[in-house]
């Protein structure tokens, strides 16, 4: 039996965001409004405990919050984007990213 094993790296952050081009229906998301946002990744690995993902999961919630903090117009596509790229940067084999708003809505990146 083959077996593939992915680690999951989960976390949550408070922040602001806004859509400044949302449509005229949704106008009241051109102004900044908070959400708990959550974030989850799969990350694959071959041997056990390849790294500390309590510790991992903390960096990647003071990542995206500092993110937002610096650019304020993310979308949850573009927070999950850089979740990717923030364990890229690890040199970790991530295959998703995906991340939430209040826990409901939000995207989820693959990657290649
Ligand atoms: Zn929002």
């Amino acid at each position: 039996m083959q077996m593939r094993t992915q680690l999951v790296v989960a976390g949550e952050f408070p922040g602001y965001h806004r859509w400044p081009e949302a449509p005229a229906p949704f106008q009241y998301l051109r102004l900044y409004h908070s959400h708990m946002f959550t974030f989850r990744a799969y990350i694959a690995v071959v041997d056990d405990r390849e790294f500390e993902f309590l510790e991992l999961a903390d960096r990647c919630s003071r990542k995206l919050q500092d993110y937002l903090t610096f650019h304020g117009d993310s979308s949850c596509e573009s927070l999950a984007q850089e979740l990717c790229r923030f364990l890229q940067s690890w040199q970790l084999r991530v295959a998703s990213g995906e991340v939430l708003e209040d826990g409901k809505c939000g995207a989820i990146v693959y990657v290649e």
